[in-house]
């Protein structure tokens, strides 16, 4: 049975919500039978929504945890049986789970979906379409390339991680990242190709960035950065300074787009994901929530689209929240969704995590433990506040600083704060 608690969750900031009135007579549909949708689902039941409640999703079994899909269950580690999202079953829910089953097209003003089985009409709707893995551009794209997405990526992929195996990773960011460090682990000898001079720049920041990619080769990965890809086979890749990799197996980790094609023509507005307002509202009675949505953070001043297991959990929730607002003819009751974002990333033996957001910082001061040590906590500052708090196998520590990002704290009060100032390294 999955427990739930291997992840590291920072608990929901979402705001009030209310019975619905009327909820008895009301259908609430679900699109997206993973983590997001049956986030939204749970939180509908505890908010006391009683009226009808389907889920349709296109995968083929009960809704499933990715993340483990590139670390535990890639290694074998984890057999199926702990990747189930709700292994208790669905019965207290109350829904009807509609597997194998794509959602077509949409219609906004006459609250109409189109599905592979037929149409269904709704009072309210939760999309959680999620997002898949990106290709490469053509003519480099290649069929026999691996992604890891999904159970069925991850059990092909597995097969071919054998012991000796030569395994070339195009992309360092996280899921290549981990696919590496996983296939490193069962004997395979890993190259990685990234374009950027440094994978996680954007995320982590430059200094931080470069202790993260230092991870690789202390554990016999090679990282190649600032390459061009300009040829691929099924097994090789060729880059513009003329050389060439040989495989195995090639995998894909570029990033991914949200599954928003269904939706042209809706009448929902479309971007990056669907566009939701702050309260996580695509339309009336329509929200949207997880890796599909793009909603304006008013903490950091942006409209972002985060790809992250703990926001795609906490924003199901907010998102349920507002839905039963809508329903209960109360919009203006639904509250902005304002998250500090979070998300983690277990890489050889090193957990790292990420709380806050650090576009734009001043200054990254590692307060505790040693880039060289495996073991780091690092602060980021922004004029005199604390925007974000990265650590390096060391969890408390990071989830500790929730608390005064939330409260957009001083940077002096973050430094007070350190808890492990005396003891580095603890
Ligand atoms: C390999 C891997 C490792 C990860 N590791 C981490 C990690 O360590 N830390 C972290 O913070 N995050 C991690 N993540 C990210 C995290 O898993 C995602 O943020 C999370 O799964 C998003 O959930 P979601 O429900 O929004 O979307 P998804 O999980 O993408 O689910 C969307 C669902 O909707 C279905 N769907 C799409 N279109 C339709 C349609 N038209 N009709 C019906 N159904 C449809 C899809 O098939 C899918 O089942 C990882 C992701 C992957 C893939």
């Amino acid at each position: 049975m999955p427990d739930p608690s291997h992840h590291d969750r920072v608990t929901n900031t979402s705001g009030a919500v209310g019975s619905v009135g009327d909820g008895e007579r009301k259908h609430v549909v679900i699109v997206g039978a993973s983590l997001a949708g049956l986030r939204s689902a749970e939180a509908l039941r505890a908010h006391g929504f009683v009226g009808r409640l389907t889920i349709v999703g296109d995968e083929g079994s009960a809704p499933y945890d990715r993340p483990p899909l590139s670390k535990q269950y890639l290694s074998g580690a984890w057999g199926e049986e702990k990747l189930w999202l709700r292994a208790r079953g669905f019965d207290e829910l109350n829904l009807d789970l509609q597997l194998n089953v794509r959602a077509e097209s949409l219609d906004v003003a006459s609250l109409a979906l189109s599905t592979s089985t037929g149409d269904i009409a709704f009072d309210g709707l939760v999309i959680a379409t999620g997002a898949r893995p990106r290709r490469l551009p053509e003519p480099l794209d290649h069929g026999d390339h691996a992604v890891v997405r999904t159970k069925a990526h991850s059990d092909e992929l597995r097969d071919k991680l054998r012991d000796g195996a030569k395994v070339v990773v195009i992309g360092a960011g996280f899921i290549g990242a981990e696919v590496a460090a996983t296939a490193r682990c069962r004997g395979c000898e890993v190259t990685i190709l990234e374009a950027a001079p440094l994978p996680l720049e954007r995320q982590l920041g430059p200094d931080m960035a470069g202790v993260c990619a230092g991870l690789h080769e202390r554990n016999g990965v090679t990282l190649h950065t600032g390459v061009t890809i300009v040829a691929t086979t099924a097994k090789s890749v060729t880059l513009a300074d003329g050389r060439s990799f040989a495989a195995d197996v090639v995998v894909v980790g570029v990033g991914v787009q949200p599954n928003i094609e269904w939706l042209q023509g809706s009448g929902l507005t479309l971007g990056n994901g669907i566009e939701c307002d702050e309260t996580c509202r695509a339309a009336p009675s329509i929200v949207a929530v997880g890796d599909v949505a793009c909603w304006p953070n008013a903490r950091y001043d942006e409209r972002a689209r985060v790809e992250h297991w703990t926001n795609a959990a906490e924003m199901a929730e907010h998102g349920a929240a507002t839905l039963l607002a809508d329903l209960n003819g109360t919009p203006e009751a639904a509250l902005s969704y304002m998250p500090v974002p979070y998300f983690w990333s277990d890489q050889y033996a090193t957990k790292i995590q990420f709380l806050g957001r650090v576009g734009g910082f001043d200054e990254v001061r590692v307060v505790a433990g040693a880039a060289d040590s495996g073991k780091l906590l690092a602060l980021y500052r922004r004029g005199d506040r604390v925007v974000g708090a990265l650590g390096l196998s060391m969890p408390r520590h990071v989830m500790a600083y929730r608390r005064l990002l939330l409260e957009n704290a001083s940077w002096r009060e973050a430094l007070a704060s350190v808890p492990v100032a005396k003891a580095p390294g603890a």
